[in-house]
């Protein structure tokens, strides 16, 4: 086994809404954990509530952190969340920042997701059709949790509201007045990249009519659904990856916002479907390869 990615403190994988470990035998982090190991880095995917809030999630990242290094007696973890679980990384770091060296977020809502604000607009509280939709989500979280099978531990709760609500740019607007660390100050910019002894870094892909549609896309059916929810778009028309905007995601030192991955396909769904010409695994593994010369 080769060593190059072997950062000095172990990587913890975040998942965001409707996450996972592992769905049977297919896993979230479809060939990037083993990736990762290969190269010599030590790689934890971790579970937390499947939907509920960002706070609710980031205490349960703190609680398997804790369990993290107790087991490889590290000091601190890198944090790699991907879509909400960039924010439930954020909420962890904000809290313990001794106890983590890195947050990166992989198109993550920093500043809201206008498919969640649609989604508020279109299915008020209180409406039957909102109760649907809800409904329709703890079904999803209730049948995943029966295949899960790389996760073993309590039953994580569930809240389709609160989950909701930790997405809207309102909500995160609020979770950021809170959690502030690594936002850029202006619309578009960079944050600063160490706060509290704590690196920030962020990429994220766009949905590119020709590039992100092609290729062994064309098989995806997460690429249809991201183009579909694309159109749910304001502010960042043309500039989202399906589900989270370019803008949006930017979190302290931006990597990269323009890469043609639809917001699947950045965590190389489903089953390494991709877009012509993306790679998304190399994001992973160059990541690595910066955080371990950086000392993290
Ligand atoms: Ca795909």
């Amino acid at each position: 086994m080769t060593q190059e990615l072997a950062t000095r403190y172990p990587l913890v994988m975040v998942p965001g809404l409707l996450g996972f470990v592992r769905v049977v035998v297919y896993p979230y982090w479809f060939g990037i954990v083993s990736r990762l190991r290969q190269g010599g880095a030590k790689v934890f995917p971790v579970m937390v509530s499947a939907v509920n809030s960002t706070e609710v999630c980031g205490e349960q990242l703190l609680q398997q952190i804790e369990r993290i290094l107790r087991e490889t007696g590290a000091a601190k973890v890198n944090l790699i969340g991907h879509s909400q679980g960039a924010l439930t990384s954020r909420y962890a770091a904000a809290k313990r920042p001794d106890l983590v060296a890195s947050v990166t977020s992989v198109a993550g809502p920093n500043h809201g997701s206008e498919l969640a604000d649609y989604l508020g607009r279109s299915f008020p509280l209180g409406t039957v059709r909102r109760r649907l939709l809800n409904g329709s989500m703890r079904l999803m979280a209730g049948l995943m949790r029966l295949l899960e099978t790389g996760y073993r531990g309590p039953k994580l709760p569930i809240d389709v509201d609160a989950s909701h609500q930790s997405l809207t740019t309102e909500g995160v607007a609020l979770f950021n007045h809170r959690c502030p660390q690594g936002l850029p100050e202006t619309w578009g910019g960079q944050g600063e990249e160490l706060v509290n002894g704590v690196r920030y870094y962020s990429w994220s892909g766009t949905l590119q009519p020709g590039r992100s549609d092609r290729g062994r896309n064309r098989l995806d059916g997460t690429n249809v659904t991201c183009r579909l929810f694309a159109r749910t778009f304001t502010r960042e028309v043309g500039h989202c990856d399906g589900m989270v905007g370019r803008f949006s995601s930017h979190l302290g030192t931006v990597i990269g916002d323009d890469y043609p991955l639809d917001h699947f396909d950045i965590v190389n769904q489903t089953l390494g479907l991709v877009g012509k010409g993306a790679d998304p695994v190399r994001l992973f593994t160059e990541h690595a390869e910066r955080l371990k010369a950086a000392g993290l």
